[in-house]
């Protein structure tokens, strides 16, 4: 859970994936002047270590090495590329087919636990078995239908993942007074362009 999630009101069990998948801020709109800065929090083994450690997904005594990161930044880009297809097209098992393949690095087995639930775990037992939390997370979020409402903003220039907490779940946009103004301002002005 970051201050991103919390700010945004994104429920616990998606605040993981949601911080995970918006690791890559591609955001690069101007805002009252100010041109919003591009970044990536995963860089390299070593930020994703620390970006695992800070939520408590890091077990002791395990190391992330190169080709882990590459991994786990390939199951960003797969889980980015499917949330940005809206809801009904991600039914698609085409649409699905890369996030599988990229998840299934990330194995889970079942644990019959006192809490009268059923739960996924992590098969691996390696640096990655944090990662794997979040594909667990992924299920639950499928079978609740609560990832549903995490979606990629329409804004090109934008591309942040938000949870559509609006009671049809159709917005768009991850702020309206932000993302929706623009685009809207800018379908106005073509609008008014071509009519001149
Ligand atoms: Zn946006």
């Amino acid at each position: 859970m970051s201050k991103e999630s919390r700010k945004f009101q994104v429920p616990d069990a998606l605040a993981n994936l949601y911080d995970f998948a918006n690791t890559l801020d591609l955001r690069h709109f101007t805002h009252h002047g100010v041109a919003h800065p591009q970044g990536d929090e995963l860089k390299a083994p070593q930020d994703l270590a620390s970006w695992m450690a800070a939520r408590g997904m890091l077990q002791a005594d395990t190391k992330i090495t190169p080709a882990m990161f590459d991994t786990a930044v390939g199951f960003r880009r797969a889980l980015r590329d499917y949330l940005q297809h809206d809801p009904p097209s991600r039914r698609q098992r085409s649409v699905a087919r890369a996030l599988n393949e990229a998840i299934a690095a990330f194995p889970l087995v079942a644990e019959l636990g006192g809490t009268g639930k059923a739960l996924l775990r992590p098969a691996r037992n390696d640096a990655l078995a944090g990662i794997s939390t979040l594909v667990a997370d992924l299920y639950d979020g499928m079978q609740s239908g609560s990832l549903d409402r995490l979606k990629m903003c329409a804004a090109e220039e934008c591309r942040r993942l938000f949870f559509d907490r609006s009671k049809p779940a159709t917005r768009r946009w991850c702020m309206s007074s932000l993302c929706g103004n623009r685009i809207k301002t800018r379908a106005y002005r073509a609008r008014q362009r071509a009519t001149q």
